[in-house]
Formats: C-alpha cells, structure tokens, sequence
C-alpha cells in the first residue's frame, strides 16, 4: 500500500543506514521533500544520496549530529531555510551499545540517552515554530523498551521515556494540530545483519524468529510503510500512540 505525502517537508534524522534509509526512500516515493542527516561520512551517504536522485522532489543528506545541540539547532535551521516548514518529523537516529549494567560506566550512560532520548527534544523542541496544524511527530522507539533487555538499560531506559515524552506531546501539542507517536520496531534486518560473519547472522536469525508470531525478521520496507501512515492524513485521529511493529512477539 502507498499512503500519499505529496508535498510535504519532512525532516528525518539519521537517514543514511537501516531504517532511517528506509524511511526516507519510502517518503520520497511517495512524493515528501526530505531533509535527513548523518553523523559521519561513509559510502552510504552517496549511496542514499544517488537514490534518492531517482526520485521526484526537494532532497537533501546532509551532515549533523543530533547528539549536539548547535549541531541539531543548525539542522532545524537548515529545514526552516530550504522549506521554510515542516509537515512531519521522524526521531530515527539512534545509537545501541551492549554492556552489562555494573560495567556501564557514566559517560555511555549519557552518549545512549543523548543520542536515543535528548536529541528528540532538541529536534522538537527547535522545529515547534515550523510544525503546524496537521503536521506528525513519530520517535522511533523499540520493542524492547516495553520488554527490558539484558546488557541494554541505558538504551531501553532512553526508549521507554520517548513514550512519556510521546505521550505528553501529544495531550500538549494535540489542541494545535500537531500529532506525536510511536513506532516501536521489533527486529528489523537492517545492513547489520549484512555486516556480521553469515554464521552469526543466522544464527541471530534463527533466535529472533522463533520468537515472532510471523516466525520472522521484520524488513525496513515494513517498518517505513507505519511510519508513513502515522506521517499521513489517513492517521489524522491518532496520537500519543506506541505502534509495535514487531511481527506479533
Ligand atoms: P543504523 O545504525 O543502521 O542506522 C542509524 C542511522 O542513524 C545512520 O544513518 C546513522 O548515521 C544515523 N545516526 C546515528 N547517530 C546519529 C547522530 N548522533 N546524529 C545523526 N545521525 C545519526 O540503525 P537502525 O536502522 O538499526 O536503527 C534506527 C532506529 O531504529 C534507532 O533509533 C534504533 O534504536 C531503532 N531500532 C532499531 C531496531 C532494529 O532492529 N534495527 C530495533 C528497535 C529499534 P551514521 O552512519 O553517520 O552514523
């Protein structure tokens, strides 16, 4: 199903790898101007940025790390100069470590909540001025942070309170018009799995499956099209919600 965004000035934060990459392919094709960012130069960004070109519209990939407030401030500013508003806000970029919690020391602690909780904020916060009735505001969540994870409590911590920061938003910013939700991927199978010996990856594979009812990965493409819908009209009623998209775990 392709939901319609013709016209729309979308801004998406880490759009170069895995969902984000998704998100956007999926927008512009559906006919959003985008603006995404990156944090660090790499093959993927003239790989999006060559895609993208195959698609109709005002694009652009440029370099700012949401971790960093002058650098999320100049993004914002970057939106507000080329489309002068935003219909939609995607909170993508997000950054994972896997540490046992008595070794997890203090300033990983705070790199996972900057990354995965305050550079929402700061993204919110700063593009408030442009976002105006009918526009959507999704943060890209996890499943996890509903279920806990071993060796991930900074960044289930971070994603569990997009939620609360969701669901305030939305009763805050709902009288103007402004929609904010959730989606909470599962296990999507992202350049990751690519990356990773064929061993391993199977074998991630194979545990991650049994534990979906659909008795799979989820792709970004699967993940993209909710996204999309919570970006369109056809969710005009919806706020404050967590969409799980997870294949039924
Ligand atoms: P990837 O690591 O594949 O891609 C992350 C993207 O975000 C890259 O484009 C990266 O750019 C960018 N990015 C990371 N940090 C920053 C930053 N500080 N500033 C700007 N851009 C940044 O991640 P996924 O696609 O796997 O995950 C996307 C989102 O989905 C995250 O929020 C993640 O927590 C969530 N998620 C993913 C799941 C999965 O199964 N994949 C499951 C549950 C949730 P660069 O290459 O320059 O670093």
């Amino acid at each position: 199903m392709e939901l319609a965004l013709h016209g729309r000035k979308l801004l998406i934060t880490g759009g170069t790898r895995g969902i984000g990459r998704g998100i956007v392919l999926a927008a512009a094709r559906a006919g959003a101007d985008v603006l995404t960012c990156y944090r660090q130069e790499s093959e993927a960004v003239d790989s999006l940025t060559a895609a993208l070109k195959e698609t109709a519209g005002d694009h652009h990939v440029i370099r700012a790390d949401v971790g960093d407030t002058a650098e999320a401030d100049r993004l914002v500013g970057e939106a507000k100069d080329r489309f002068g508003r935003l219909d939609g806000v995607v909170n993508n970029a997000g950054v994972i470590s896997h540490i046992p919690f008595g070794e997890l020391p203090a300033d990983e602690w705070s790199r996972i909540l900057d990354t995965n909780l305050t550079a929402a904020y700061r993204i919110i916060h700063q593009a408030l001025p442009l976002l105006g009735t009918g526009s959507s505001v999704v943060n890209i969540g996890s499943r996890g942070a509903a279920a806990g994870i071993p060796l991930r409590a900074h960044y289930t911590a971070a994603k569990a309170a997009m939620i609360g920061l969701t669901r305030s938003l939305a009763k805050e910013l709902g009288p103007k018009g402004i929609r904010v939700n959730v989606v909470a991927p599962g296990v999507i199978e992202t350049e990751a799995f690519a990356d990773m010996p064929a061993e391993r990856a199977a074998g991630l594979r194979a545990t991650y499956s049994q534990k979906t009812a659909l008795a799979r990965l989820g792709t970004v493409e699967e993940l993209a099209g909710p996204v999309l819908f919570l970006l369109s009209d056809a969710a005009a009623y919806i706020t404050g919600e967590t969409l799980n998209v997870d294949g039924g775990i």
